[in-house]
């Protein structure tokens, strides 16, 4: 299943789900694991946006 990369807005943490396309689409309750925040946003990918080098 896909990995989809969070942040906390709160407290900064960054953390991964793993979440069916299913559960994605439901949008299911997601909250940060460190401080129970809901107040997360989905972050691109760590091997996305690496650089900001354009070719
Ligand atoms: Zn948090």
């Amino acid at each position: 299943m896909p990995t989809y990369t969070y942040e906390c807005k709160k407290c900064g943490n960054e953390f991964e789900l793993v979440l069916s396309f299913r559960d994605y689409e439901a949008k299911k309750d997601r909250r940060c694991p460190a401080c129970g925040s809901k107040n997360i946003v989905q972050t691109l990918a760590p091997f996305y946006a690496k650089t900001s080098k354009k070719s």
